[in-house]
């Protein structure tokens, strides 16, 4: 599936399951031997963002090497509770979701070049974002 196609899909059910209140699910995280994996996919559509960019991130603030599957799935070599992985979505719920302008959750990303905006829905801010190394 084509990115535009797949952020207009999660547009879509977004509306459709609109609440007032933002409240991104917890990942599930189980540890497998010397490695993690993390369950992406629910928080993914929730917050709008590919679960590419969130397993960047994830490796980035974990240095740890990751692979990611078709379902969303994430596997990373090293042993992190699911504590830390989801203070680290927070992190990244803040940096890359979150409207700096007005908070509002109600944000697209977009890629241009090889840089990433953040398009406030609620406010029409639009500012860029730091891209992950
Ligand atoms: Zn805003």
């Amino acid at each position: 599936m084509e990115y535009d196609e797949l952020v207009s899909n999660i547009l879509k059910e977004r509306k459709e399951n609109k609440s007032d209140r933002f409240n991104p699910p917890e990942v599930d995280v189980q540890q497998v031997g010397q490695k993690t994996v993390v369950f992406l996919d629910k928080l993914s559509k929730y917050i709008n963002r590919p679960v590419s960019h969130i397993s960047k991130y994830l490796m980035h603030e974990l240095t740890a090497p990751g692979q990611i599957d078709d379902n969303g799935k994430i596997t990373l070599g090293g042993r992190f509770s699911m504590r830390l992985v989801n203070d680290k979505i927070k992190q990244y719920i803040k940096e890359f979701v979150v409207c700096k302008q007005c908070n509002s959750p109600d944000t697209q990303m977009n890629k241009v070049d090889k840089n990433y905006f953040v398009k406030c829905l609620g406010c029409g801010a639009e500012y860029p974002v730091g891209r992950i190394k």
